[in-house]
């Protein structure tokens, strides 16, 4: 399998990785989305699978949304999936659907916090179990005092409001 790896900066706050295999290009979107951030570097990819890894992204912007939600309609036509979205992209999620419309989402990240020393946690969860029924748990083991108090933030159900 071919893979090919590359870096590109867009601005000083942004910047993606993008991986191409034979079938699918993986892209990885590291910083902040907002008014500056270009995406249109990905209009040409050669793939027509295309998947997003939001983990890294630290904030996004009602400007940041309205440029995704452009370059999400310049991409029909692909296959597109979200993995590793953390809260602050979920929010997104379920606030505005054009955000994630064509997409399917794969993996989340849900917010656990410790009742015990206060560590805060993102836990990765499957979209793809949780409509299969799969429990959402509200407590977990803490990863920092291993107390079995560390406490989901909110209720799974607000999360995964997109999953209807
Ligand atoms: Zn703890």
């Amino acid at each position: 399998m071919n893979t090919a790896k590359k870096l590109d900066i867009i601005n000083d706050h942004f910047r993606f990785e993008l991986t191409e295999t034979d079938k699918v290009t993986h892209i990885k979107l590291m910083g902040i989305i907002d008014e500056d951030t270009d995406f249109s570097s990905l209009l040409n990819l050669k793939n027509s699978a295309i998947v997003f890894h939001f983990q890294e992204v630290t904030s996004i912007n009602s400007c940041g949304i309205r440029t995704w939600v452009n370059f999400m309609k310049d991409l029909q036509g692909s296959t597109i999936e979200f993995a590793e979205c953390p809260p602050l992209i979920v929010r997104q999620m379920n606030m505005v659907p054009s955000f994630s419309e064509s997409a399917n989402i794969s993996t989340v990240f849900l917010p656990y916090v410790c009742n015990d020393c206060e560590h805060e946690q993102n836990i990765l969860m499957s979209v793809i179990d949780y409509k299969k029924g799969v429990l959402i748990p509200q407590m977990m083991k803490c990863g920092q005092c291993n107390s079995e108090e560390m406490e989901l933030d909110g209720n799974a159900k607000q999360y995964f409001a997109f999953a209807k």
